[in-house]
């Protein structure tokens, strides 16, 4: 803002106009034109300060009640509600509206971090569809892209109180379930991978159907495991990612999990071969 110094200076000095009038106006508009120009640029942060700058000047002036020129609030109002609408926009998936992968990394940093203190479990499903080229190469990738569309309606369906779905790429999607007692997780996991068999898809295209297989890491209280290392992030995706590899071993449109050392299928899958994960990284 150097390059901006001249300016200031010769709004300060222009005339014999009291101080207080001169300064006070002339900086607040070139404030507002700074904030004006930074966020049409999107930086809404510097523009966020200067409007605060510009705000602070109008207070400075003002003995009691400050009269903050209502152009100025409006301007600072619609600031902060683009500035949040931006934020949100930033971490969600622009096909479906999920979340997107940066709003899931730090997430579940945090999670992690706060699992270490907290008396719950912490459960993550990575979801992934089952033979999407297919349907992509059988009814088109824009039929394929309101398959995905849908597919995170019913994955977030009915999903409990801070649990929430993102899309980690492409056709895979990963739920995310703080405080949950394992066998909870799992009929949560199982519920989502239900309705999307039971949805109606033939009334999207004749012959359409849509089934995803799941797996789901969990991780138990901390004070139910003392012992057991914290894990990272990475570590529970990865975890996730080969129970998802059973799930499809064993014949897709199945959630996979473990349960007492074993990998398990749930519900109607259960009766089926579980063939033993075989990219198991860093299993306690
Ligand atoms: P599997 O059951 O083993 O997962 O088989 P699959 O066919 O689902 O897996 P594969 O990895 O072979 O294909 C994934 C397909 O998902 C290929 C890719 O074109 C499609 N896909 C990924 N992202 C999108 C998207 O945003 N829109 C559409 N329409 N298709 C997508
Ligand atoms: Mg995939
Ligand atoms: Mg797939």
């Amino acid at each position: 803002m150097t390059a901006l110094r001249p300016e200031i200076a010769e709004t300060q000095s222009d005339g014999d106009a009291p101080d207080a009038d001169r300064q006070g106006p002339g900086l607040v508009g070139l404030h507002e034109s700074i904030a004006t120009l930074l966020a049409s640029r999107g930086q809404w942060r510097q523009a966020y300060q200067h409007l605060r700058s510009a705000l602070d000047l109008v207070h400075a002036d003002q003995d009691e009640e400050p009269h903050v020129p209502e152009q100025l609030r409006r301007e600072v109002d619609r600031l902060r509600r683009e500035h949040a609408e931006a934020r949100e926009q930033s971490l969600r998936d622009s096909l479906t509206d999920s979340y997107n992968r940066r709003y899931l990394d730090q997430r579940l940093m945090d999670l992690l971090a706060e699992h270490g203190a907290c008396r719950h479990g912490l459960a993550i499903a990575l979801i992934d569809l089952d033979w999407f080229k297919q349907v992509n190469d059988s009814f088109g990738h824009l039929l394929g892209d309101r398959v995905l569309q849908r597919v995170v309606e019913l994955l977030q369906d009915g999903l409990p109180e801070g649990a929430f779905c993102a899309r980690y790429g492409g056709e895979e999607f990963v739920l995310v379930l703080p405080r949950v007692d394992a066998a909870t997780a799992v009929e949560i996991a199982e519920a989502a991978r239900e309705r999307v068999e039971r949805h109606p898809w033939q009334e999207i295209a004749d012959g359409l159907r849509v089934t995803v297989s799941a797996g789901l890491a969990y991780e138990p209280p901390a004070d139910e495991a003392p012992e057991r290392p914290a894990v990272s992030a990475e570590q529970q995706l990865l975890r996730a990612d080969s129970l998802l590899y059973t799930a499809k071993q064993s014949g897709r449109n199945a959630v996979a999990y473990r349960a007492d050392g074993r990998v398990r299928l749930a519900g109607a899958a259960a009766g089926r071969r579980a063939i033993t994960e075989t990219r198991v990284l860093g299993y306690y």
